[in-house]
């Protein structure tokens, strides 16, 4: 069977679901690769590296799509790559099913199976296809690059003969993929790094990494997320107002704050208050990575940055993979590939749809003529 990867269509998307390594390894599993033309280019990937790795140049998106059984890209598909899907073909890139009513009456119409790489189920087993992993990972720490693009000062203390330097003070709001990334490129680069969540058993996680941890003065435990799956849910009103009292208490002090807290399938909670903002000094950044899903951050404009009356900069930008487009290419198509290998058990090129399957169930949304989400929780954790 043939492999496809079109160029991504998204305005400012630079991400690519093929490298040339990861082509070569599926072609290992007995497919043949095919690529559009310039799909690599924003990535750092030419047409001419994906010919040495013996992939197909094709001209346009309408001969790919056509000539592919199994199509690998990144963004949802738009109208028009949604009018390419039919039977017999399979479609493995993220798709936002819950928030894409039109992708799936036209997916299900159309009779193609589509597999949404966000629903890839989170067990262990299923680490290596995780792309909301493996982008979160890139987000959290493209957040403090970014937040020390836009800081005019050093991360790290310094004593020169120029002068003293005080370390810049970071605190990041939750705690997971995304925030632990974001934890350990703050420390490397020398900031005394603070961080909170909701879930208390990531305390050791983050003072491993050398960070501190938040702890609030409540009077029960902290919030124990380990009763919805290991998320978090939303906080009751007492312990919102305790955290939002330590926030207060901590804006003046920090340099940076990057914030990544979300609940699944909610509304990002709004976190750090205007009057949390305006406490900070001139020259502060705030980098909110949930701007996606209305912002933990009051005054966040999503896909903009901007500077307060009060001089602080808060970034509420949305790409930040695609702002590292040849490393989340790289890990995305390694996701793409693993997937693909669960899908061809003999290795002969040929996919095997299995939905016994937990995984491969999981993040099926399109089956046969059918939608298929959502799925029954797993079986395995
Ligand atoms: P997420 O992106 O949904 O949320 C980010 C963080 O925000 C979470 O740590 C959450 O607890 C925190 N948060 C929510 N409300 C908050 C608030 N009011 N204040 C402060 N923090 C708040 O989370 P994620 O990065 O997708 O990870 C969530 C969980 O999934 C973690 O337990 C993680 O270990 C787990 N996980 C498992 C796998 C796997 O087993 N394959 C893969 C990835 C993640």
């Amino acid at each position: 069977m043939k492999i496809g990867v079109p160029r991504e269509v998204f305005p400012g998307e630079t991400r690519v679901a093929l490298t040339p390594e990861s082509a070569r390894q599926l072609q290992k599993l007995g497919y043949e690769c095919l690529i559009e033309s310039g799909a690599g280019q924003a990535s750092g990937f030419s047409d001419d590296a994906y010919e040495a790795a013996d992939v197909k140049v094709v001209p346009d998106a309408a001969t790919l799509w056509k000539e592919a059984d199994i199509i690998a890209k990144v963004r949802q598909p738009d109208a028009t790559e949604l009018g390419y899907l039919a039977k017999g073909k399979t479609l493995i890139s993220f798709f936002n099913p819950a928030g894409n009513e039109e992708g799936m009456e036209k997916a299900k119409a159309s009779g193609a199976n589509v597999i949404a790489m966000e629903m890839v189920p989170r067990i262990s087993r299923a680490q290596k296809m995780d792309a909301l992993s493996s982008m979160a990972n890139i987000a959290g720490y493209r957040a403090v690059i970014e937040a020390g693009n836009n800081f005019g000062r050093f991360f790290t203390g310094q004593i020169t003969a120029a002068g003293k330097v005080p370390p810049a003070k970071v605190l990041v709001v939750g705690a997971g993929v995304a925030g632990l990334a974001a934890i350990g490129t703050s420390t490397s680069l020398g900031a005394i790094t603070y961080a909170f969540d909701v879930r208390p058993e990531v305390a050791e996680q983050v003072e491993s990494m050398g960070a501190e941890f938040v702890y609030l003065d409540f009077e029960e435990e902290q919030q124990d997320g380990a009763a919805t799956g290991g998320y978090a849910s939303v906080s009751s009103p007492e312990f919102r107002e305790a955290q939002l009292a330590k926030f207060r208490e901590l804006a003046p002090e920090m340099d940076i704050v990057i914030t990544t807290a979300l609940i699944p399938n909610r509304e990002a909670p709004k976190l750090w208050l205007e009057d949390m903002v305006k406490a900070m000094k001139p020259g502060s950044v705030i980098v909110d990575l949930a701007a996606e899903r209305g912002g933990n951050v009051e005054g966040t404009v999503k896909d903009e940055k901007v500077v307060t009356d009060n001089g602080v900069t808060i970034i509420g930008y949305t790409d930040f993979p695609a702002r590292m487009g040849a490393q989340a290419s790289t890990l995305y198509a390694t996701n793409i590939r693993h997937m693909l290998t669960d899908l061809t058990p003999g290795k002969d090129g040929k996919i095997v749809h299995n939905m016994e399957d937990d995984v491969i169930r999981g993040a099926t949304v399109t089956y046969e003529g059918e939608i298929t989400f959502p799925p029954p929780p797993p079986k395995v954790q």
